[in-house]
């Protein structure tokens, strides 16, 4: 198995032979935000890095170094979060495209491994350097890409920290996840409130919690929601590969399309 193409290991010749390859580069998007007592600061990101270098392997796109911030604010009840404001977020996004677009590349996948909450900057930021610098641009999220696996697995709904996360964790870095940490907060069910996109009821657009409801998941579960406990590295595997299956099929689908 050939070894994921990071950007920053590699030398500007290696960089310029690589682009000639496979013209999609892709770009890891996360946050650094408190993810309870069994997972690290940086999960987010880490979800993202380990799905690019999957695809990276199967089909030899390059990965950009990763964006290791989002927008938190919720999670700023928790120290260790690092917010940054979307405008930021958006900027620095659409200057790292330009960058490499200026270089010639001309596709980009955006992997979006902060759930829901980074989707509107990142679409503004695609859709702005579609439109000015002529390139193609996709957002590749995880919630969404794997709707139809989620139910098989028997995962409960998207939550915080929650058996998902901590399922893809427990397999990709299971030497990143306490154990002994782990706890449970399952949030009153609220009929048709939920944001969760694998939810087949009525699903609303998401908005960051307020403090208020962050402080009752911090009281009872050290800022988590969901049922962690129920976390399994099998499932986990299971879930990665699906996805590193559908990464890798529209980094193909993007490499075939000339437009
Ligand atoms: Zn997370």
């Amino acid at each position: 198995m050939p070894s994921p193409k990071w950007l920053q290991r590699m030398t500007w010749e290696e960089f310029k032979l690589n682009l000639e390859r496979c013209d999609v580069i892709i770009i890891p998007v996360g946050s650094t935000e408190q993810h309870g007592g069994h997972l690290p600061l940086g999960t987010d990101t880490f979800v993202a890095n380990t799905l690019a270098e999957g695809a990276s392997e199967q089909t030899g796109a390059i990965i950009a170094p990763p964006v290791w911030y989002g927008w938190s604010p919720h999670h700023m009840v928790l120290p260790g979060t690092v917010t940054i404001r979307p405008e930021i977020l958006i900027g620095l996004l659409f200057d790292i495209i330009e960058a490499l677009a200026h270089h010639g590349a001309e596709k980009f996948v955006v992997i979006n491994g902060h759930r829901i909450v980074n989707i509107s900057w990142m679409q503004i930021a695609c859709e702005k350097a579609q439109r000015v610098l002529g390139i193609r641009a996709a957002i590749f999220d995880p919630s969404y890409m794997s709707k139809e696996i989620v139910p098989e697995l028997e995962f409960g709904p998207v939550g915080h920290g929650d058996e998902i996360e901590s399922s893809h964790m427990l397999y990709s870095y299971p030497e990143l996840y306490r154990a002994e940490k782990v706890l449970d907060y399952i949030p009153d069910y609220k009929p048709l409130l939920s944001a969760d996109p694998a939810f087949q009821g009525d699903t609303l657009c998401y908005i960051p919690s307020t403090i208020k409801n962050m402080e009752k998941s911090v009281k009872v579960a050290k800022g988590i929601s969901g049922s962690p406990s129920r976390s399994c590295k099998r499932k986990g595997e299971r879930y990665h590969k699906h996805l590193v299956q559908r990464l890798s099929e529209v980094i193909n689908n993007m490499q075939e399309k000339e437009e």
